[in-house]
């Protein structure tokens, strides 16, 4: 308590009389705040700062086609003024790259790698933005870091993934951005836990900021996989339902490699991402980290004119939709009758087990319900991954029921 207090008053002695995130000065010049904010009005274009995540729609505002332009590119680390300027300009020419990124405090898994250059390139990365115009953005993961890239005029800060598993990092970082209201990406954590990303969320919510956004950058999984971090695509599909906040997905580092990012980044719009992060390098076979999956500028150039934007609302799209959904309606509705139908004929199925003193598991019979259900589901187009987790889930309810049979607790009716 005491330390976070003492931090506050310190940024706020520092800010007032130096520098303040929001004042247009002339280290802003080329890129003021006020072309920032235009590009935050792309994104929300309710106005900034009045929409406390998950009680207004941001996710309307953030649904315009403009949205669906929104690229962040630049490279995994500014290593050098030569190679942050040169990226930059290259990107700037891009239309759809609307942020320049660049690491500046890399977090390396093991010690003597390449670890950022620090507040050097916070001046190379300042110079870039003032060069061509494009507002900036970088990880910080300390509340020192905060201070550095707010006394640097970085336009918007994202939380690492490494960082975000950490619940007393995350409430530093919030404790040091208290009552400024810089927008924040916050990145998934390396760990698929959901509750870890919203809360991440909710302590920076709770100091007052409001322009909150979160990167999907995939997950450490303990199975083989040809992605570096495994996308899981329903978690930040759930995030999204969750919280009304706009969804960037990072395909560099979901994939890991240079050949997997387009496919990617397609899979990645069509499932309603709001924007891309992808990493880029002037010279990316010398890039000092993250080589194999930084592309150069003229191959984001490439990339983006192979991908489809999809727009999430519109008028005509959704009146078209209209008559599909119903039908999805129905057929839902008819799955659930013919569940509760199927869970009722599994309760006598329990009782006459009862009544017989016969197991409820039954695994021979189980196996080659599920064999044969997959090898139908696959003539009539459907996964054995689905049919797994289908019949899966009703077989374990019909366990339960008939467990509860078994111990008297509930009959057919
Ligand atoms: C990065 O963006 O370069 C980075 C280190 O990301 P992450 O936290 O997703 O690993
Ligand atoms: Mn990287």
């Amino acid at each position: 308590m005491e330390s976070s207090m003492t931090n506050d008053m310190h940024l706020e002695t520092e800010r007032t009389d130096s520098y303040h995130p929001y004042e247009v000065s002339s280290e802003s010049a080329v890129c003021g705040q006020q072309e920032f904010h235009n590009l935050l009005n792309v994104l929300r274009p309710n106005g900034i700062g009045r929409n406390p995540v998950g009680v207004t729609d941001i996710k309307q505002a953030v649904s315009t086609p403009a949205l669906t332009n929104v690229v962040i590119a630049g490279p995994c680390s500014v290593e050098s003024e030569a190679q942050i300027l040169a990226t930059a300009q290259a990107l700037s020419k891009i239309p759809e790259v609307k942020m320049l990124r660049g690491g500046i405090w890399k977090p390396r898994t093991r010690p003597d790698a390449f670890e950022g250059r620090g507040e050097q390139g916070l001046i190379w990365l300042r110079e870039a933005k003032q060069k061509t115009g494009l507002p900036i953005l970088t990880e910080v993961a300390t509340p020192e870091h905060v201070e550095l890239a707010l006394k640097y005029h970085v336009d918007a800060l994202w939380i690492g993934a490494r960082t975000v598993v950490n619940p007393f990092s995350v409430q530093q970082l919030a404790d040091a951005l208290r009552g400024i209201d810089i927008p924040v990406f916050i990145k998934n954590p390396v760990s698929p836990d959901l509750n870890l990303w919203l809360g991440a969320f909710e302590r920076f919510q709770k100091v007052g900021l409001t322009q909150l956004a979160a990167i999907h950058r995939g997950f450490a999984y303990y199975k083989e996989s040809p992605y570096r971090n495994f996308p899981m695509w329903e978690i930040p599909i759930e995030l999204t339902q969750r919280l009304n906040v706009p969804l960037i997905t990072d395909v560099s580092h979901i994939c890991g490699n240079r050949e997997l990012l387009q496919a990617t980044a397609q899979k990645a719009l069509d499932l309603a991402t709001d924007g891309l992060m992808i990493e880029c390098h002037i010279h990316p076979e010398a890039a000092l980290t993250d080589g194999k999956q930084q592309i150069t500028p003229e191959e984001l150039k490439v990339l983006l004119s192979n991908v489809t934007f999809r727009s999430k609302q519109s008028g005509n799209v959704e009146c078209d939709l209209a008559g599909l959904r119903g039908e999805i309606d129905d057929i839902d509705s008819e799955l659930l009758q013919l569940l509760a139908r199927r869970m009722e004929v599994s309760v006598q199925i329990g009782e006459y087990k009862k009544r017989n003193n016969v197991t409820v598991v039954q695994m021979d019979r189980w196996k080659k319900i599920l064999a044969d259900h997959v090898a139908t589901g696959e003539e009539m187009g459907l996964s054995p991954i689905l049919i797994n987790k289908v019949f899966e889930a009703i077989h374990q309810e019909s366990i339960e029921r008939q467990g509860r049979i078994m111990e008297n607790e509930e009959e057919s009716h």
